[in-house]
């Protein structure tokens, strides 16, 4: 398997930060290149996937026994 290269500069290192984005309630972890700073994506936080998957959950027991 070949190693992931930034689009930018071809380095293989890449870090997540988090960066306040207008428009964003909360802050959004940008992946990007560890030596240009080049975002090369988005990674979801873990924590807000389980508290959606939790309300879903909730609203589908909801709507069940109403
Ligand atoms: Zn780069």
């Amino acid at each position: 398997m070949s190693a992931s290269k930034c689009p930018k500069c071809d380095h293989t290192q890449f870090e997540v930060i988090k960066v306040a984005v207008s428009g964003a309630d909360r802050p959004v972890n940008f992946v990007q290149c560890a030596k240009c700073g080049s975002v090369v994506g988005v990674w979801y936080d873990y924590e807000m996937i389980l508290m959606m998957n939790r309300i879903l959950g909730t609203l589908n027991n909801k709507s069940r026994y109403s």
